[in-house]
């Protein structure tokens, strides 16, 4: 570290106070070959402190100090900002991201290392978010904002312990928070459309149902898909009106049906975790679907695991009071994730549709097909029935068939189709 005199120092680090850092931060990385900015600090701090007490925490800030700043020859700045958190100013010898990154994730595992031998009870891992100081750099505030951004992406990743912020997360965070607002007036403006995608039975090679998928019409006249807005609507909690509107949109689609005098079919919709937990979401979509006129076993409601994580007994009551109305459940992305058989054994559900990534996994090997032919077995045997997603050719479906699957949706037949699409290719209206 750079000797400074007359600086202000943290007691219990003897690092300089930010205001200091600040202070010196120009001058110091002005003189340096690629300067790099670091934020660090303990991922689960907090649990250390309940656990070994305020006075080992503070030891553990102290070898922070000397660990990342004094004993590190690179370090040629530093502060702490407040409790676990410092900021660190190096000096890297070549302007390569992924070499300092490597060498930032060294000395990050080894201090990981040390302190959790010392201190076995909790693991301790560093979150470190990084970031190249360039010549047109002139605000602290910003630079250390971005240090905050990487740091952020670098929360919940326990196999890695650094971020750096490039170009690529810049445009990620932009995107981000354009989401909210674009969502919010496509909303108001009604661009909020309803994709149907077939789901077919393959001995008849007949339309039996379909799922409803959302898409975007954002201003420019693209259609955006879901990958791109529903994590950030979970994130936020707007999915719930995101549902709210999907819904709406289904069963007044299905009223026009009617008084067209089409027959109806079962047309399945996404829910979210979070609609069980929104008092009064169920009931309000409820009413919707009464005053549209719809019979209940035309619409079948979707749920992954999540929706399970929390209130499981509220959650299968709530689900439970939705079948008795005789609305139809299906699991969605059955094979997925860690889908236990214990909580599909609980869930009062009519389907469980078979992930694409499950059905292509298993079809694989033979014992991967064993296992399928199997669990689909089991499934039929205690009343479910049971569908694959993400059939795209002749040969999937004919393996999901001889493992006892007779109902598929995926590109194989088609891909989510505007209604007006769908209507007209598979119910014969002309919209023109
Ligand atoms: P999901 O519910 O599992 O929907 C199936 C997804 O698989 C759809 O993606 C569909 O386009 C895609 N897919 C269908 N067939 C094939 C195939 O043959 N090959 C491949 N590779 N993919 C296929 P999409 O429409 O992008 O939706 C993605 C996810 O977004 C959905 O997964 C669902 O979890 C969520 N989502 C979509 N609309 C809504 C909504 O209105 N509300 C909520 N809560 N989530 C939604
Ligand atoms: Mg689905
Ligand atoms: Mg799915």
């Amino acid at each position: 570290m750079i000797q400074l005199s007359g600086v202000r120092k943290d007691n219990i680090t003897h690092l300089p106070i930010l205001e200091d850092f600040q202070k010196h931060f120009f001058i110091t990385a002005r003189r340096l070959r690629y300067p790099v900015i670091a934020g660090i600090n303990i991922k689960n701090f907090k649990y250390f402190n309940q656990i070994y007490g305020f006075e080992n925490g503070n030891l553990l800030l102290k070898r922070m100090a000397d660990h990342f700043c004094f004993l590190n020859p690179d370090c040629k700045l530093a502060a702490r900002i407040y409790g676990d958190h410092f900021i660190v100013l190096i000096e890297a010898y070549t302007p390569d991201e992924v070499g300092i990154q490597e060498e930032l994730a060294i000395i990050c595992r080894e201090f990981s290392k040390e302190a959790n031998q010392e201190f076995p009870q909790v693991r301790i891992h560093i979150n470190c978010g990084a970031y190249f100081v360039c010549k047109q750099d002139k605000q602290i505030d910003s630079i250390m904002d971005r240090v905050r951004y990487a740091q952020k992406e670098n929360k919940d990743d326990y196999k890695s312990s650094v971020t750096f912020y490039t170009q690529e997360l810049e445009h990620k965070i932009l995107c981000e928070s354009r989401v909210i607002p674009m969502f919010e007036q496509a909303l108001e403006d009604g661009r909020i459309l309803l994709y149907l995608q077939p789901k077919f039975s393959i001995d008849e090679q007949k339309l039996i149902g379909a799922e409803a998928l959302a898409r975007i019409l954002d201003k420019d006249g693209d259609i955006l898909t879901p990958g791109y807005f529903v994590p950030l609507l979970e994130k936020s909690g707007m999915i719930i009106e995101l549902d709210r509107r999907m819904i709406h949109l289904l069963v007044n689609q299905m009223k026009e049906w009617l008084r067209q005098e089409i027959e109806l079919f079962v047309v399945s919709v996404n829910l979210s975790r979070l609609d069980f937990l929104e008092e009064g979401f169920l009931d309000d979509i409820i009413r919707d679907i009464d005053q549209a006129g719809i019979p209940k076993q035309f619409i079948e409601f979707e749920l992954t695991e999540t929706v399970f994580c929390e209130n499981l007994d509220e959650v299968i009551r709530q689900i439970e009071r939705l079948r008795a109305l005789g609305f139809r459940i299906s699991m969605d992305d059955f094979g997925s994730g860690f889908n236990s058989l214990d909580v599909i054994g609980m869930v009062p559900a009519d389907v469980i549709k078979f992930d694409r990534s499950f059905v292509l996994h298993s079809l694989k090997s033979k014992t991967g097909q064993e296992v399928m032919r199997s669990l689909m077995e089991m499934f039929q045997r205690i009343d479910f029935e049971v569908l694959c997603e993400g059939i795209e050719t002749k040969d999937e479906e004919a393996l999901v068939y001889a493992c006892g699957c007779n109902q598929i949706q995926g590109y194989l037949h088609d891909k989510p189709l505007d209604v007006h699409v769908f209507a007209e290719k598979y119910l014969g209206i002309n919209n023109s």
